[in-house]
């Protein structure tokens, strides 16, 4: 895989590793969506695509519609052989989770807010997108497996967790099936790669749990991701398994 694409939402999560790539800022692209910076390892091209500052709010650009406008322009313009979306995560004590775990995605990735009631319209509601193999390189680097759900809410409602336990889903976040989703419209390979920051099941507030581990959680990411595209960098499509 010589052109890889990694989609994250917030600069924090970026930054540890930007810096281990030595990633340089590109200018021009769409800037009012992302911010990409790009690297070269072992001679592959990669590609972060941050995805961007609200231009009103002035914060980060989190949930579902930066990240699907972020990984379109992604793939329009740079053409990734593979599609990673890296981030902080939710996990759950009950699904074996522990904060600084790094998960990869297994299985599919789904959606925990779209409830449609109506024929066919309920399955394109979850989604069920699929994901690169990738068991043999979790059980060597080290990475926990396990199928992501998305919604564009931090914390979760009834409806949610009745959708989350359906599933069987044991990562939470808030872009990974909006990137997962325009990777299959657009018929590239996609993975996520999600570093647990709280723990959903866990006494605590989750954004007092978020705050306190982001970094720590975003420095575990960033020594898996560098793993992980060494891993994925010498090998085709077809070699996952
Ligand atoms: N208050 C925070 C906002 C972070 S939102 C701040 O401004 O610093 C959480 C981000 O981390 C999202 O991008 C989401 O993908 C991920 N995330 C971490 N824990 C999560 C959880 N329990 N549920 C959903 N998303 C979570």
């Amino acid at each position: 895989m010589k052109r890889i694409a990694v989609v994250m939402a917030m600069s924090a999560e970026a930054s540890p590793v930007l810096t281990a790539l030595s990633a340089e800022a590109a200018t021009g692209v769409a800037p009012l969506v992302v911010r990409w910076f790009t690297a070269t390892r072992h001679r592959s091209e990669i590609l972060i695509a941050l995805n961007g500052r609200d231009r009103r709010f002035g914060v980060d650009s989190i949930g579902t519609e930066p990240a699907a406008l972020s990984t379109y322009v992604a793939i329009d313009r740079f053409r990734p052989d593979v599609v990673i979306s890296a981030g902080t995560a939710g996990g759950w004590e009950r699904a074996g989770g522990a904060i600084g775990d790094v998960y990869v995605s297994d299985g599919c990735v789904v959606h925990h807010d779209r409830r449609i009631a109506l024929e066919g319209f309920r399955e394109y509601g979850i989604g069920a997108y699929p994901v690169l193999p990738a068991r043999q390189m979790a059980a060597t680097l080290g990475l926990k497996t396990g199928i992501v759900t998305t919604s564009n809410s931090l914390d979760e409602n009834d409806d949610d967790r009745l959708m989350i336990s359906a599933s069987g889903a044991a990562v939470k976040d808030m872009e990974a099936a909006a990137v997962a989703y325009v990777c299959e419209q657009m018929s590239v390979p996609f993975m996520a790669l999600k570093a647990i920051t709280d723990l959903v099941d866990h006494p605590t507030a989750t954004a007092d749990q978020f705050n306190a581990n982001l970094s720590m959680a975003a420095k575990r990411l960033s020594e898996k991701l560098l793993e992980v595209l060494d891993w994925l960098i010498p090998r085709e499509r077809g070699d996952m398994s």
